[in-house]
């Protein structure tokens, strides 16, 4: 049988590039699509010679045209982190809308099926708790988070207008907040914020009272969920993360009493708009898709903290 085709936009990053393991190894042809933004490529090096790989530097902004058969199109390329996107605004509504119009577009003519990476940012600074897929949220469509929140959005509404129009069969997940190897020491996140500041004996940054909530999941538990959703009858959106709950505090706390219980915990500024609370409500992905996370934070961050031993850019 013909291998299956799969694109990757944002396959040189951080979750992009666990797809394109994932895929490869499982006897597809990958293509990954990434300019680079916020990626490197480090993350894909490993599969630069193999005859099912391919890499094409380029901006998803702008249309452009695969030859061959694609079976599946999945749409990650965005910059991820609150640090980067707001570095990069233009560049991050961009990818969220044209990026998000020239995939549904390759998917359409090829006839494949499109996913697209949507985010608990949908949820905002979320007034219903846990997150349901059935929430509306409570964005701010103007602030420093909206180019991301909206753009992701938007990018929701037009993936289902191209289901509804043409018919199309989409599938969109929302990422909850997701860690491991490979994600960029600088990106400014709260896990490699953490670790780089562990590693380096500097003090733990929590801001504002750390009495805001998250739940992180293990990058092979998303790879798992998202690749379920894909190869599934349904479109979602889909919730997937991991409902552990932590305050940021108690995360600092967690993290420090494991790998250096004599450093120090320091409090900087709230961001603006800095969500309260997030907790993903996964009953939809248990029924539908059989998935639940399996990696404990605790085996997570460790796996985590070894790679970033092993393979530090800063
Ligand atoms: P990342 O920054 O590591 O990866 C994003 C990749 O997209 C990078 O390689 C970057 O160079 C590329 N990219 C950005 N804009 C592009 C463009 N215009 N054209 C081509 N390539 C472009 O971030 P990540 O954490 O791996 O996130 C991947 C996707 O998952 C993003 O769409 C993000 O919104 C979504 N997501 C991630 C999380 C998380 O916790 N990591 C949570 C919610 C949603
Ligand atoms: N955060 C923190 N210290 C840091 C980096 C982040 O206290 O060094 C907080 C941040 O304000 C937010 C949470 O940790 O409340 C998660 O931030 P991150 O940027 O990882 O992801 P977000 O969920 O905000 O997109």
């Amino acid at each position: 049988m013909a291998k299956k085709t799969v694109l990757i936009t944002g396959g040189a990053g951080f979750i992009g590039s666990h797809l394109c393991d994932w895929f490869t190894g499982r006897g597809f042809k990958v293509i990954a699509v990434d300019n680079l933004i916020t990626g490197s490529l480090r993350n894909i090096a490993h599969l630069k010679n193999s005859k099912d790989f391919k890499f094409i530097r380029h901006d998803v902004y702008k249309p452009f045209k695969i030859t061959g058969g694609v079976d599946y199109v999945m749409h990650f390329a965005s910059p991820a982190s609150p640090v980067d996107y707001m570095e990069h605004p233009i560049a991050t509504m961009l990818a969220g809308s044209y990026g998000t119009h020239n995939l549904l577009e390759i998917a359409r003519t090829k006839q494949a099926v499109f996913l697209l990476a949507s985010t608990s940012e949908v949820y905002g600074d979320p007034l219903v708790h846990p997150q349901k897929e059935d929430y509306w949220g409570n964005v701010n469509p103007n602030g420093p988070r909206s180019i991301y929140d909206e753009a992701k959005r938007y990018a929701e509404a037009a993936a289902f207008a191209y289901k509804r129009v043409y018919g199309m069969d989409v599938k969109i997940v929302r990422i909850f907040n997701t860690y491991g190897p490979r994600m960029q020491i600088k990106d400014g996140r709260v896990v490699p914020n953490f670790i780089d500041q562990i590693l380096n004996g500097r003090p733990l940054t929590v801001y504002g009272t750390g009495k805001q909530t998250r739940s992180f999941c293990y990058v092979d538990d998303l790879v798992d969920g998202i690749t379920r959703l894909l190869l599934s009858k349904i479109s979602g959106p889909v919730n997937v993360g991991n409902p552990r709950e932590f305050t940021i505090l108690e995360f600092a706390k967690l993290i420090r009493q494991k790998y250096n219980p004599k450093a120090k915990i320091i409090f900087k500024p709230l961001p603006q708009d800095d969500p309260k609370q997030r907790k993903p409500d996964i009953s939809l992905a248990r029924k539908a898709l059989g998935w639940d996370p399996k990696v404990p934070l605790e085996e997570g961050l460790k796996r985590t903290m070894d790679w970033f031993k092993n393979n530090r850019t800063t």
